[in-house]
């Protein structure tokens, strides 16, 4: 398949693949899934081994957020039954860090509900950061906090957060419809104000809240300019209560596309499987790992995952490994700050390849249309253990 002999190429040389390549992997068949996955693998595999590197969510403030993210059940005005509670104390968000480090997590993620913190956040959340590396000297902190003010970034970096993270979503011509308090452009103001002040930048997306495979292709390229080190894709949890709650869009097939699409733009980058991969991958999960290097463990912000020995017992069938916490994640080249806007590497979106014009386009016969994905509200379970209960995390 020509198409993904020059993508593989591409990937191997971290060069750009164009728009209509990466529209065109979009909209392979079912029929030429297992080969998309084959060469997206391959790209996986020369930048990241086997490696899976474990990720633990601790969601510090959950819920009444004034912000109105359609997607999000923590949203203004959100009807979910989600946990809601504030500020968890640094010992208790130290506590429940702790049940993901010992789980294999080597990041932990620290969020919180909100439009952005305010200088007291920031210092309860230096607390907290203390409080985590005081227990685990080597484990990632990364937090995620909402939109950045002027000097904040550069607060959390002394305070030994290693990393921020904050999503674009979606495509900057469709961010108007999902949210209306904030705009693509805060959202990326925020991740270069993290670069700006050496933290590693981790901004990704949403897939399945409507959005044209043009869309999907939009923010990922964005991404791609922007160069953050890691990517979380998630897949949109149409949680009841929120306005997004009838968009069943996802197929399992059409998550690992998705996914081998992110690949294929950002080839050295920590591409996550993120929120949502139990509700549309299914028993699929374990193919994504041949895409992703990274997922989190157990529990998301306001749902459940699948238990957390489960997604080692994943790994372990799939034969893939645990990424330990002396691997270094990334290639040597993006770990060294060698992967700038000029050395044809991921973020080099000023040559020739960004028009777009040359694409392969598909190579086989055109794809049934796609079938429409039963609602699985089933798999939907709002969390109530962890962080903000009485019951023991999940890891
Ligand atoms: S995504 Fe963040 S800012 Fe948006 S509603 Fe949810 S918690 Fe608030």
């Amino acid at each position: 398949m020509d198409l993904l002999t020059a993508l593989v190429d591409k990937g191997l040389r971290r060069e750009l693949p164009t728009r209509d390549e990466a529209l065109a992997v979009l909209a392979t068949s079912d029929d030429e899934l297992l080969d998309v996955v084959a060469a997206a693998g391959r790209v996986r595999r020369t930048w990241f081994g086997r490696r899976v590197k474990l990720n633990y969510l601790v969601n510090l403030k959950s819920g009444l957020c004034p912000e109105d993210c359609s997607y999000c059940s923590q949203r203004l005005g959100s009807q979910a039954g989600i946990l809601k509670y504030t500020w968890l104390g640094p010992e208790e968000a130290a506590a429940a860090a702790s049940a993901g480090v010992a789980g294999g997590a080597k990041r932990v993620c620290l969020v919180a509900s909100g439009r952005g913190p305010t200088d007291r956040d920031v210092d309860r959340v230096s607390e907290t950061i203390a409080a985590i590396k005081g227990r685990h000297e080597d484990v990632e902190v990364c937090a995620c906090l909402g939109l950045l003010a002027g000097g904040q970034a550069d607060r959390l970096k002394a305070a030994g957060a290693d990393a921020y993270n904050h999503n674009l979503n979606t495509s900057e011509g469709t961010y108007g419809s999902i949210t209306t308090t904030h705009t693509y452009a805060d959202r990326v103001d925020t991740v270069q104000r993290a670069q700006a002040a050496g933290l590693s930048a981790c901004s990704g997306l949403i897939a399945g809240m409507g959005e044209s495979d043009a869309d999907l292709v939009d923010v990922v390229f964005g991404l791609r300019e922007l160069d953050p080190d890691s990517v979380p894709v998630n897949f949109l949890i149409p949680f009841e209560g929120t306005p997004l709650a009838k968009e069943w869009n996802l197929t399992p097939q059409r998550c690992l596309r998705i996914l081998a699409m992110v690949r294929f733009v950002c080839p050295d980058v920590e591409v996550r499987l993120a929120g949502g991969r139990e509700v549309h991958l299914r028993t699929m999960q374990p193919l994504a790992l041949h895409l992703v290097n990274s997922i989190f463990l157990g529990d998301y912000l306001t749902s459940e995952g699948q238990a957390g020995q489960a997604d080692l017992d994943m790994i372990a069938d799939a034969g893939f490994e645990v990424e330990g916490a002396e691997t270094p994640t990334l290639p040597a080249h993006r770990a060294a700050g060698l992967c700038g806007a000029h050395d044809g590497g991921c973020g080099s979106c000023g040559d020739t390849a960004c028009a777009g014009a040359h694409g392969h386009g598909k190579t086989a016969s055109a794809p049934a249309p796609p079938a429409v994905p039963a609602a699985r509200t089933d798999l939907v379970a709002v969390r109530r253990r962890g962080a903000g209960t009485d019951l023991p995390p999940n890891a």
